[in-house]
């Protein structure tokens, strides 16, 4: 069969292909298919009204070329090109939030990027990192800045991995990184002031054995200071009863808490 200009991936005359959204009754004029091999039907009409960017990327992708998104993303994906009700975004597993997230940002899709972006939000805590990749490469800095001090904690190598055709990520959150890195030998370097006890006692014995647990607690790590007020709060124990040491503790948190607030937000790491 002869390629059409543009060669977007038009039903076979023997295919009928509908559309995805289940309230749609209107027979689909093109399919896409997906990175998964599966073809999914659409409207020309609406990539042209609900996308700035599918039908720019449509006349390159020949019959048989599949998109990068799997089935289940661009399925998702119409919905929000249709005139109708959108799914409800609050219960797609991360994975396919986070490509779905990216796909309408790729193909701009203004009606699902605002509410994606809400849902992506919602899950910096359980996947920081992933969530500050997306917020680098699209252009949300409010939520780099909070995902960024949670991703701290994640292994490098996992770092790497994830950055892996981003090697400019790699290098900001390497950056951003070094700010934690440096309060870490801060902590290692220098033990607060003691709080004298009566009788001019620097530590009744409480002191350096909660101080020695702490520093393992810190363990070397970048997560080690993003956690120091939770971790010495918990530990808080080891102290009971000595309001000098308690004191002492409190000091060193301060301490610790003013130069964490000093580090730079990571969206000005760029
Ligand atoms: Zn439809
Ligand atoms: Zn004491």
């Amino acid at each position: 069969m002869a390629a059409k200009t543009p060669e977007i991936a038009e039903p076979l005359e023997c295919e009928t292909i509908s559309c995805p959204v289940d309230t749609c009754l209107v027979p689909a004029d093109l399919v896409l298919v997906s990175s998964d091999g599966i073809r999914v039907g659409a409207h020309s009409h609406c990539l042209e009204l609900y996308s700035g960017g599918f039908i720019s990327v449509l006349p390159t992708i020949s019959a048989t070329e599949a998109l990068e998104e799997t089935a289940e993303v661009l399925e998702i994906l119409m919905y929000y090109m249709h005139n109708g009700r959108q799914p409800s975004s609050r219960n797609i597993p991360f994975h396919i939030l986070q490509a779905l997230a990216a796909a309408a940002e790729k193909y701009l899709v203004y009606s699902a990027m605002e509410v994606l972006n809400l849902q992506m939000e919602r899950y910096i805590p359980s996947h920081p990192l992933q969530v500050l990749i997306y917020a680098v490469k699209y252009d949300y800095p409010d939520l780099s800045d909070k995902a960024g001090p949670l991703s701290i904690g994640v292994p490098f190598e996992t770092v790497l991995n994830e950055t892996e055709n981003r090697p400019d990520i790699l290098l900001l959150w390497t950056r951003y990184r070094e700010y934690y890195l440096e309060i870490v030998h801060t902590i290692y370097a220098s033990e607060p002031a003691p709080v004298l006890h009566p009788g001019g006692i620097a530590d009744c014995g409480k002191w350096s054995e909660f101080h020695y647990t702490m520093l393992n607690k810190v363990a070397g790590s970048a997560e080690g200071v993003s956690k120091f007020s939770h971790n010495l709060k918990q530990l808080g124990f080891m102290l009971a009863g000595c309001f000098h040491c308690v004191q002492r503790s409190e000091n060193w948190k301060h301490a610790i808490t003013k130069r964490v607030e000093k580090i730079p937000a990571f969206s000005s790491m760029a």
